[in-house]
């Protein structure tokens, strides 16, 4: 009899430390399923849900809540003139900018997918979202990211949308208005933030125009050079 105990024993301690294995391995899991690979924000299937979640969540209590989408500028050339590997860096710390200006129970940054990401801010008023797009902004503005010998510079555009959903909206009007607004960023000239009403139109649009101040020490690549020529920008803008 304290032979078969002592057998019992030993497999319950096998169970058991099988079990907190698996347990590990699920949470490694689920990090892994939520969080993009490369720059460590979260990935776009978390982005879905959350915003889904902040939506509901908004509109049953009548908050406000915001959407931004953020993209960098000029992004393709600066991967043609550095390499890939450089534009990598420049993502991982874009990524880190934009997620350290979002305080973790305000909201989320997301990947939404190659250059481009998306920030979900809930019970969040315009002033306030308006403050966190262009400390976004300028933080990554100012960023002088060394990538080998060289010292690059991005910028990013960023459009956002700000509202107290109501039972007529949807998720899918929140991304429409701030992607609008990015688009409206980029014509305007890059490197600002452009806040959507919803209304959106050529009227409706306040834009916080950014030129700061580009005295630098130290040789720094910045996205004007990185720039196409005039001739390119006018072809690649939709009107
Ligand atoms: P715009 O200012 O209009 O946004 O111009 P852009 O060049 O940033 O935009 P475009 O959409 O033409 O190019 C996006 C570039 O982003 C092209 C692609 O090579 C690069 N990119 C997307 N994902 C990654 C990535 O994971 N790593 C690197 N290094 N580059 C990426
Ligand atoms: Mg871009
Ligand atoms: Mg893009």
């Amino acid at each position: 009899i304290s032979s078969h105990r002592a057998a019992t024993a030993r497999l319950e301690e096998s169970v058991k430390a099988r079990t907190f294995e698996l347990e590990v391995a699920n949470e490694q899991l689920s990090h892994v399923s939520r969080v993009d690979g490369l720059t460590g924000v979260f990935n776009r299937r978390s982005f879905d849900e959350s915003v889904d979640a902040t939506f509901t969540y908004a509109r049953d209590r009548g908050v406000a809540m915001a959407v931004m989408m953020i993209d960098l500028d000029f992004f393709k050339k600066l991967n043609d003139e550095y390499g890939h590997a450089a534009g990598d860096i420049c993502l991982i710390e874009a990524a880190r900018l934009a997620s350290d200006a979002v305080p973790k129970e305000q909201g989320i940054v997301a990947r939404y997918g190659g250059e481009e990401f998306v920030a979900l801010l809930n019970s969040t008023e315009e002033a306030a979202a308006s403050a966190i797009a262009e400390r976004i902004r300028s933080n990554i503005e100012q960023a002088r990211i060394r990538c080998g010998s060289e010292l690059l510079q991005v910028t990013a555009s960023i459009g956002v949308y700000c509202a107290t959903p109501t039972r007529v909206d949807s998720v899918a009007k929140f991304m429409e208005l701030a992607d609008a607004a990015l688009y409206r960023a980029k014509e305007n000239g890059r490197n600002q933030v452009v806040i959507a009403d919803k209304n959106f139109g050529p009227e409706s649009v306040q834009t916080q125009a950014v030129n700061a101040d580009q005295s630098q020490s130290e040789s720094v690549i910045s996205p004007q050079e990185l720039a196409p020529s005039d001739e390119q920008v006018a072809s690649e803008t939709v009107t």
